[in-house]
């Protein structure tokens, strides 16, 4: 097909969610660039929306899925897998939890973590099943998660949804404290609003958060499907924050590419379920458990994290400086890699002149330019997006 060609079946053929897409029909990938159907090359500050971390066609990922594929692709949860076991015994050995459970998306991955509290409380009898969550977070699309999602835009074509579930503003420990009572199970919330805006969680909030779930009996749920895996500059956002939650969740990064999610559980929440309670058939299939074995090894063992760091600190200290010459810039924020820029003007024209440049960058929302690049990207990388930035910018100040 000619790339005219996809795109008018995708018009034609598929449901039309995605909109007016990106005139990009993405063929290969190597590295920090992706290139197009028609041979362009663009310098990548998407990675898939946070999922490539290891950038496209990581050789000892690739590698890792072939070997996989040539022996067994799946098999069911009826049968033990090594690779299963070896990436559980990994990720619980790397984080506060205690058990894993995989699945194969972010939102089906909250949705797990929704269902693990309330069955935690049940489980003791208790009239616990109430949820708090945050206004302008982002959960996942399906009815529980969107359920749990404070964007209206997202609820409303789609009501009545699931029970249960309450919003306070974000960072605002006060506004949690006057939505409490007692069937409050778990209050859910991302380190990091990553749709939402690029919004930080301050420490004193989720500290305060995880007092008030102590005092009261109630769960602590980091949606780290975003910031997790390296992205933020530790391995996991809450270790950035040392506020250990009691329920996590990942997904993007996880698989490198390759769909699969995790409800990671602390303590004695990692016991809540029971045979027969929750299940899935492709959740933890040995393709999707080897990509992430590979992904996650490569992460720990080649220094990532400290690369992550350093080239995060670069990056953000250059777009300091465009803050500061630039009056249409209002805020520069984000952890590690995932760097939100808000401006005073919509950034939609700003990405397609970015793009017309040959990189690719993101919005989250309307007003901010939302960088969430490959976290094997380097400083000349970030310095070719700054010298775009700047030319863009000051045309248009
Ligand atoms: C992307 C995202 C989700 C949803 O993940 P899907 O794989 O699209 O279901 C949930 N939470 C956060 C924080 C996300 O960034």
């Amino acid at each position: 097909m000619k790339k005219k060609e996809v795109m008018q079946a995708d018009k034609k053929y598929h449901m039309n969610v995605y909109g007016d897409r990106i005139p990009v029909v993405a063929k290969k990938g190597q590295g920090v660039y992706l290139y197009d159907k028609d041979g362009t090359e663009y310098l990548d500050f998407t990675a898939g929306i946070a999922v490539n971390a290891l950038g496209y066609n990581h050789p000892q990922v690739t590698k890792a899925i072939q070997k996989q594929a040539e022996n067994i692709l799946h098999a069911s949860n009826l049968y033990y897998f090594e690779i299963q076991s070896k990436l559980s015994k990994l990720l619980v050995e790397n984080s506060c939890a205690n058990k894993v459970f995989f699945a194969n998306s972010g939102a089906e991955a909250n949705e797990g973590a929704i269902k693990l509290a309330r069955k935690y409380f049940t489980k003791q009898s208790k009239d616990k099943y109430k949820i708090i969550a945050t206004k302008d977070s982002f959960h996942g699309r399906t009815l529980a998660t969107l359920a749990a999602t404070g964007q209206e835009k997202y609820q409303k074509p789609f009501t009545p949804l699931p029970q249960g579930f309450d919003f306070a503003p974000y960072n605002d420990l006060e506004a949690v404290k006057d939505l409490i009572d007692e069937k409050t199970a778990a209050i859910i919330v991302e380190p990091i609003q990553g749709e939402g805006g690029v919004n930080p969680a301050t420490k004193e909030y989720l500290q305060g958060l995880r007092e008030l779930c102590d005092q009261k009996e109630i769960l602590l749920i980091f949606d780290e499907v975003q910031t997790g895996v390296g992205r933020t500059g530790s391995l996991f956002a809450y270790q950035e924050y040392g506020v250990k939650p009691d329920i996590f969740t990942l997904a993007k990064a996880l698989g490198n590419g390759m769909p699969i999610s995790s409800i990671l559980a602390c303590g004695d929440v990692a016991e809540a379920f029971e045979p027969g309670d929750h299940a899935s058939t492709f959740g933890g299939n040995p393709l999707a458990c080897r990509a992430a074995y590979a992904t996650l090894k490569i992460i720990l063992e080649e220094n990532i994290i400290d690369q992550v760091k350093e080239v995060a600190n670069y990056f953000q200290t250059e777009l300091a400086k465009l803050e500061d010459k630039y009056a249409i810039i209002k805020d520069v924020r984000g952890k590690g890699l995932m760097i939100g820029v808000e401006l005073r003007v919509s950034v939609k024209q700003i990405i397609k002149q970015v793009r017309e440049e040959n990189i690719l960058i993101l919005n989250a929302g309307e007003n901010v330019l939302r960088f969430l690049p490959p976290l094997i990207i380097n400083k000349d990388h970030v310095t070719k997006l700054i010298e775009t930035l700047d030319q863009i910018l000051s045309e248009l100040d």
